[in-house]
């Protein structure tokens, strides 16, 4: 039995001809929420869609080259001006005094920033790449993949103490569980911090602080949802460090895709339109207000499946003012981070049964009792998800 689509959404058509079916979501098949494609948000954009229509004739944006005048050549004025007045509008991180380095999605800078605070003399040994348990899960792959003689992936932070040199990501909201956080490495070695601010956006948290850190790295995937796109940027205080990221991309992927960038910026625009024109338009138009909002109605709701299944536990959060929404508002992250009562020691398998598929603790560098499950899939399978969930019952 194929199951409606949502919202009154239709299928996805693009503008070659082809149509794919929104969700071909069926109760006997698998509630996929492994992963975090942030398709969530969709309904909004098709709301605004012949607003960030973005067209490119055929002998535009040929060049390798964006901007010669900036020291991130292959970023274009646009992408640059969007990206600086979305964190204007928001105020959540402090802007000036920094380059800024855009990127092939911020996985790409990830790489590009171990690369770039790593010790360059070949004398020394490879520097230790930490972060706290949960950590994001891509982290020790994306560092250990080419066995590189700069880095190494050591594992939990908390649990580092050693006196040497190390790098410790630091992500906030975090990935998985959604806590706020700071960095926890107790050593005599002063260490270089990422700060991967994914999901500091007012639509999973509240924006408590404009940050002002050495390295701060955002997502457009996160942000809007447009995960396709591949765009990313860093602020980046010390210029060797940018410069280093730089020749980074540059040797890896020549820049960042120029068609890319302009739909990026154009999407941007109208985000920043919106609360420009605050007073003419309707609050459903609001992006982030948009995107609150349906966050905050998919948490009650898996609060409530949660609490009717009595299989597992919830993480909590607190309430914070935040200076965007001008409220006290709660957190309402990306992912739900459940812990299995007792009895059930793989969270992964046992919903594997229940025909819900998780990533398991393991992952994370935590216990198999834990599982991550994806709040920014599509509706249809969402509510799925909460139908399955709230009818488990313990073993
Ligand atoms: N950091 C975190 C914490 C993430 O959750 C993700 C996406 N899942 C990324 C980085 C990578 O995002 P992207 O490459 O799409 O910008």
């Amino acid at each position: 039995m194929v199951v409606s689509t949502i919202n009154g959404t239709s299928p996805l058509s693009h503008s070659n001809g082809t149509t794919i079916p929104l969700s071909t979501f069926s109760r006997n098949s698998f509630v996929i929420v492994e992963k975090g494609d942030p398709v969530a948000f969709r309904p909004y954009w098709e709301k605004v869609k012949d607003e960030c229509t973005v067209e490119i004739k055929g002998d535009e944006w040929m060049s390798y080259l964006g901007d010669t005048n900036n020291l991130c050549w292959y970023m274009v004025p646009q992408m640059r001006d969007a990206i600086l007045r979305l964190h204007n509008v928001v105020g959540n991180a402090v802007t000036k005094d920094k380059f800024l380095v855009l990127g092939t999605g911020s996985s790409q800078l990830y790489q590009a920033l171990l690369y770039a605070l790593s010790p360059s003399e070949s004398s020394h040994r490879p520097i230790n790449v930490v972060a706290a348990a949960p950590y994001y899960s891509e982290y020790k792959d994306a560092t250990d993949i080419l066995q590189s003689r700069l880095f190494q992936w050591t594992g939990d932070a908390a649990l580092y103490d050693k006196d040497e040199p190390y790098i410790e990501v630091v992500t906030s909201p975090n990935n998985p569980d959604g806590t706020l956080r700071v960095p926890v490495v107790n050593s005599g070695v002063e260490g270089k911090i990422i700060y991967d601010l994914a999901y500091y956006w007012p639509q999973y948290t509240p924006i408590t602080d404009q940050l002002d850190h050495d390295v701060m790295v955002f997502t457009f995937s996160k942000c809007t949802g447009h995960a396709g796109s591949r765009i990313g940027w860093a602020f980046v205080k010390d210029i060797e460090v940018a410069k280093k990221m730089i020749r980074f991309v540059q040797l890896n992927s020549i820049g960042v895709s120029r068609e890319s960038q302009i739909r990026a910026a154009k999407m941007i625009g109208v985000i920043c339109d919106g609360y420009k024109n605050l007073k003419s338009i309707e609050s459903d138009h609001l992006f982030f207000d948009y995107s609150k909002r349906l966050m905050k109605e998919r948490w009650e709701k898996f609060k409530g499946a949660i609490e009717k299944s009595k299989v597992f536990t919830l993480t909590k959060y607190p309430t914070s003012y935040c200076h965007f929404n001008k409220d006290l508002s709660e957190q309402y992250p990306a992912f739900a981070w459940l812990k299995c009562l007792e009895g059930i020691k793989d969270g992964e398998s046992y919903l594997e049964k229940l025909k819900i598929r998780t990533r398991g603790g393991g992952r994370f560098g935590v216990d198999a009792k834990y599982v991550r499950v994806s709040m920014i899939g599509t509706e249809d399978e969402f509510i799925e998800l909460c139908t399955r969930l709230s009818n488990a019952k313990r073993e």
